[in-house]
């Protein structure tokens, strides 16, 4: 398949945006315009440099030479995965991404072990008549703390007779983290099996919880006559609309954390805000770092699987001090990287963080 992330390292001009803007320079040995630098020429650069990227996209996106220095990263990782030069702990969310279709090789037979939680009947797509599909992404699938996510999001389309399927255990990763871990073969496998699941089930449209998921489909995939969306787009849909009706306050200073993934990659800054901003009681407050300068939360790009080298402040630990300096009682996130690492931190401060659903499921009517 031809990516239309082809890097064009020899336009770069040097100008160091991309590692101004990166939420590793500085703290790590990541330098990311060097890289380009080195790579123009063929130098060495050292292998652990390259894992410190978290794929936020901050440089491409801040790129005026259209170099794709994230893209320049996951080619170089490329070469390393061939070569068998990864740590174990990558190489073993890689096996088990090929053996049982998640990265840490959780049996396949559990994948919609989730929707027992939820009280409501959940269709397999098949036995569905508008073929929308539910993608649930492996952190949601076998991550305890985000099953609320699926279970949510599940109760909220029932109660509001809007017909969902999922693929229960035909469901696999949709591989977001793995091609940016670099391991393109079998991120083409995991590609063609969902297509040709989309296919057998002849789905229309694909209802994302994670902005991981929805990012691939939408820009890795080729799917043109697919509809593939988040679920914040969808709530505030059913808000706007009066499909479901908010009846309850929220009386709490709340902040919204936009994900990488879903703000400064997909434009997608203004629904959950709106969701947030219909609930009475509710103050939002707004990080000084927000939408396209939104400081990474550091899950990504293979992160949850790399142990770094160096030890720093983590990004997830300044933004629990950011959030506590402004008064903030609940950081609202609306992705399941987001939701780990920032309330990891965020318990020792009495903040707590929650997924957008949860917030409004306890305040629907
Ligand atoms: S932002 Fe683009 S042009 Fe500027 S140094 Fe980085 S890669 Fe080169
Ligand atoms: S994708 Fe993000 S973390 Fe990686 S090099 Fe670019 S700005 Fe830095």
């Amino acid at each position: 398949m031809e990516f239309t992330n082809t890097t064009k390292v020899f336009t770069c001009i040097q100008c160091g945006k991309c590692t101004g803007g990166c939420p590793e320079s500085g703290r790590t040995p990541l330098n990311v315009r060097l890289i380009v630098r080195k790579n123009q020429f063929g130098a060495q650069v050292k292998n652990s440099h390259l894992w410190y990227c978290t794929s936020c996209g901050t440089c491409t996106v801040r790129c005026p030479r259209d170099v794709k220095p994230s893209e320049v990263i996951f080619d170089m990782r490329s070469t390393l995965v061939e070569s068998g030069d990864i740590s174990t702990s990558i190489q073993k969310a890689l096996e088990n991404t090929f053996l049982q279709k998640n990265p840490w090789g959780r049996a396949r037979s559990k994948r919609a072990e989730w929707a027992e939680k939820s009280g409501v009947a959940i269709k397999h797509i098949s036995d569905t008549l508008e073929k929308r599909l539910l993608l649930s992404c492996c952190v949601h699938a076998y991550d305890p703390r985000c099953h609320v996510i699926p279970v949510n999001i599940s109760k909220l389309l029932t109660y509001s007779g809007i017909e969902f399927g999922i693929l229960g255990e035909e469901e696999c990763c949709c591989g977001n983290e793995i091609r940016r871990i670099g391991e393109k073969g079998l991120f083409e496998e995991l590609r063609e099996e969902n297509i040709s699941n989309f296919n057998r089930y002849d789905v229309r449209e694909i209802l994302t919880l994670s902005p991981h998921c929805m990012n691939t489909l939408k820009k890795e995939y080729n799917l043109p006559k697919l509809k593939v969306y988040h679920y914040t787009q969808l709530l505030w849909d059913m808000i706007r609309e009066g499909v479901v009706k908010i009846g309850k306050d929220y009386k709490k200073r709340v902040a919204y954390h936009d994900p990488c993934f879903l703000g400064k990659q997909n434009g997608i800054f203004e629904e959950p805000r709106y969701i947030l901003k219909s609930i009475e009681g509710l103050e939002l407050l707004e990080f000084s770092r927000s939408r396209e300068n939104s400081l990474c939360c550091e899950g990504g790009g293979g992160r949850m699987f790399y142990e770094v080298e160096v030890q720093y402040e983590r990004n997830a630990k300044i933004r629990v001090e950011e959030a506590y300096e402004l008064g903030v009682q609940t950081i609202v996130v609306s992705c399941p990287f987001c939701l780990m690492t920032l309330e990891e931190q965020a318990v020792e401060k009495g903040i707590e963080v929650k997924d957008i659903s949860e917030i409004l499921v306890e305040v629907l009517e």
